[in-house]
């Protein structure tokens, strides 16, 4: 299927690994252009190099719980490749974990300024061009916590619940200016950021991998009917489907990759 975006310009956050990268891959695959944006220069511009063989992609770091650096990212992308047409935010941590008298009051505020605010911040940033040109994509990846909350990360389930909240907020309120703003809503994705969860989880019970990933499967997630770690190109295809020109009656919509993590329909 021709997603009818080559020659846009895609920002792609917490683009250095795994969602981001694979998403920054498979939109450079549909020929769109990709700023991709990370916590280090060094780091984001050697997963640039990785992409280039697929297109045109630049690296182009911040720290997006800094305002300041995101107003700077918003300069950089402008001056360097123009306005995105596309934003995809893929920045995002699990975060401080602990039954809920356990965590601090710090723990709460950085989930929430890593998970909810860098999104909401990118957004006001590059929002505004979309609206000019009357045509936009804005995805953010949610999680199967944010309608599921598991009980050892509440505030990574709320800043994730929050970002529901922000994207149908958003999709009522440019809805008119040809933008659409949808969210993903990933379980289990086989990137760093779980790998960390199994090898913790490894350690833990005194096992390898491969029975950590099989134990938090049977355990923790039964409902996931696909009984495997998902993949992060899985969810790089739902994003570009929800980026494309084909999607243009979609919007305020929660797409759910998620192996079937999720007990309920809606
Ligand atoms: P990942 O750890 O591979 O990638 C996250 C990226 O975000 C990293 O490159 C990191 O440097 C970047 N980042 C973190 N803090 C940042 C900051 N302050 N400023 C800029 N960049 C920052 O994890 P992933 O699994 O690819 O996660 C991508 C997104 O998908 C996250 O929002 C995550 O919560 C969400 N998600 C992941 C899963 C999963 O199972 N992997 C499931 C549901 C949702």
């Amino acid at each position: 299927m021709d997603l009818g975006i080559s020659g846009r310009l895609a920002l792609v956050t917490g683009g250095d690994s795994g969602i981001g990268f694979q998403t920054a891959q498979r939109l450079l695959r549909e020929g769109v252009r990709v700023a991709l944006s990370d916590m280090k220069q060094d780091s984001v511009d050697a997963a640039a190099e990785k992409l280039r063989a697929f297109g045109e992609v630049r690296g182009f770091a911040a720290d997006l719980t800094d305002p300041e650096q995101v107003r700077a990212l918003h300069g950089a992308v402008r001056d360097g490749m123009g306005d995105p047409d596309i934003v995809v935010s893929a920045a995002g941590i699990t975060g401080p974990t602990g039954l809920f008298h356990d965590l601090t009051e710090e723990d709460w505020h950085r989930v929430i300024d890593v998970n909810f605010l860098t999104a909401l911040r990118v957004a006001r940033s590059f929002i505004p061009a979309m609206r000019e040109k009357g045509w936009g994509r804005v995805v953010f990846i949610a999680s199967e916590d944010a309608v599921q909350p598991y009980t050892d990360e509440l505030p990574y389930c709320a800043s994730k619940a929050a970002l529901l909240s922000l994207s149908k907020g958003l999709s009522s309120t440019y809805g008119p200016d040809g933008i659409t703003v949808n969210c993903v809503s990933p379980a289990f994705i086989e990137t760093p950021m779980t790998d960390a969860m199994m090898e913790k989880r490894a350690k833990r019970d005194g096992v390898d991998i491969a029975t950590a990933v099989k134990t938090f499967i049977d355990k923790e997630r039964p409902m996931m009917t696909v009984r495997r770690r998902g993949r992060a190109e899985e969810v790089a295809d739902a994003i570009a489907y929800l980026v494309s020109a084909t999607a243009t009656f979609t919007t305020g919509a929660v797409l759910r990759v998620d192996g079937g993590s999720v007990g309920t329909m809606v």
